[in-house]
């Protein structure tokens, strides 16, 4: 008897089983999962698993926090509304409710997250952190270990495996001269709320993507006294040109035009409704934003009013940090200010390569697939990847649809090989 059937027998009868190898203490639970095993309860692997639940495929979601969504439920700032318009942030199989405004808000987002959980009977294991996941050659499975909240582990065995970890896994902190003498509060975005906590003190925003831009106008609107550290170059686009939302008239655009023509008209129309951004101290990349978007994964900011605070003086905009000191921050050109309190906006990283012991799909530099979009979704030995394509929900929509459809032929190959072989020992 091959050991897949030896494990799917014991299975059986007892879930969970010993695995008859030595790498696993005996104090350790094993459990074998008939179906995929999902990492990761964010959208993506909410999608995943309800496209293969439609088509009548039973899968497994490990989460490490203690609800769906953590990311949105537990890492963003409370006035945060979705970037994009739904009909662009929609998962597979269900719409947003018609009620819903064209950018919906944080609150309506998570609400449609866990409907969308309820509809498909989606049911995370909480509190169990991936903290290894290896191919076993020999036996033909992947075998997942997770520790729960005592530090208790499992061993999950499956044949295939999701990665839904998102690319927003791990926040990115980094390392400034001076950064340990700073006497005030220093928190990355991932803990900020609201300005509310914030009135009357000067912050310092460091990161101008979306996030950074958003967090200096709720300072403002809080009554605090926010800067921006712009680094990089950035662009800036309005959130809605013509009446239309840029990124569904950028869409709908490119399916007629070559992008360099498209992201020239999206420049003029930017210059005309924001007037010359550099003015202010952001100073637009050479590439242009859908261009730069493709080659480098890099998001233009969409613009919800933060702009308007810069050029009105409300909002400060610095160069580089040189280095910190107890009260103030020195910057590359040479100017000096006191702050009370450090915003760090500079983004996440995918956290991949920490528990994932594979090197031919993920990169072990940025935790991304290697192969290019729209390729990325798909390994060897039954590896996939949702969520990992920078192109938001609507990506990870294409991935999860992919996937599960990938899964339904194997599975019915299997069962088909598995039905000959019956056959054949009858
Ligand atoms: C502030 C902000 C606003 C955004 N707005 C938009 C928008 O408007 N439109 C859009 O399309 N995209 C937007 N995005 C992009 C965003 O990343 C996606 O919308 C979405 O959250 C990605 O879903 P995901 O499931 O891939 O990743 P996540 O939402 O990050 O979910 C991944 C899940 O995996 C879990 N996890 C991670 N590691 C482990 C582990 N080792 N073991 C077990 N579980 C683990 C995490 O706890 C998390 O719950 C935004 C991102 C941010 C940060």
């Amino acid at each position: 008897m091959d050991c897949s059937r030896e494990i799917e027998g014991k299975s059986v009868h007892d879930p969970y089983c010993n695995w008859p190898n030595n790498k696993i203490q005996r104090s350790q639970r094993c459990v074998w999962i008939p179906g995929p095993v999902i990492v990761g309860a964010g959208p993506s692997g909410l999608a995943v698993a309800a496209c293969l639940k439609e088509k009548g495929l039973p899968s497994l979601v490990l989460e490490r926090s203690n609800c769906i969504a953590s990311l949105w439920q537990l890492k963003t700032y409370n006035r945060l509304r979705l970037h994009l318009p739904k009909q662009f942030c929609e998962l597979p199989l269900m719409s947003f409710p018609l009620e819903f405004p064209t950018y919906p808000t944080k609150q309506q987002f998570i609400h449609y997250l866990e409907s969308y959980a309820k509809r498909f009977d989606i049911r995370p294991v909480f509190n169990q952190t991936v903290l290894c996941a290896e191919y076993d050659q020999n036996l033909g499975f992947w075998r997942v270990r997770a520790a729960g909240l005592k530090d208790e582990e499992c061993e999950y065995v499956c044949r295939r495996l999701i990665v839904a970890t998102g690319e927003n896994a791990a926040e990115v902190v980094p390392q400034i001269e001076g950064m340990e003498e700073f006497g005030g509060t220093i928190m990355h975005t991932s803990k900020y709320k609201s300005g509310e906590v914030f009135e009357g003190k000067k912050i310092l925003v460091v990161g101008c993507g979306n996030s950074g831009m958003e967090v200096c106008l709720d300072l403002c609107n809080n009554n605090a006294s926010p800067s921006l550290v712009v680094r990089d170059t950035v662009h800036i686009l309005p959130q809605e040109m013509l009446g239309r939302s840029t990124f569904g008239l950028s869409m709908w655009l490119l399916k007629w035009l070559p992008i360099r023509l498209v992201d020239r008209f999206l420049l003029v129309l930017s210059w005309l409704i924001l007037g010359d951004t550099g003015r202010y101290g952001l100073n637009r990349p050479r590439v242009g934003p859908l261009e730069l978007k493709n080659l480098s994964g890099k998001t233009p900011v969409l613009d919800v009013g933060t702009l308007a605070k810069i050029k009105s003086g409300d909002i400060t905009v610095f160069q580089s940090i040189k280095r910190f000191r107890r009260q103030s921050v020195e910057f590359v050109d040479g100017k000096s200010e006191n702050f009370d309190a450090i915003v760090l906006a500079t983004g996440y990283k995918s956290s991949v390569p920490s528990w994932l012991k594979e090197r031919e799909m993920f990169s072990e530099k940025d935790g991304l697939p290697k192969r290019p979009f729209p390729n990325g979704w798909k390994g060897e030995c039954g590896l996939y990847a949702v969520g990992f394509t920078k192109r938001g929900l609507l990506g990870a929509s294409m991935d999860a649809k992919n996937i599960a459809q990938d899964i339904e032929t194997c599975w019915k190959a299997d069962a088909k090989h598995f039905s000959a072989t019956f056959n054949k020992l009858m």
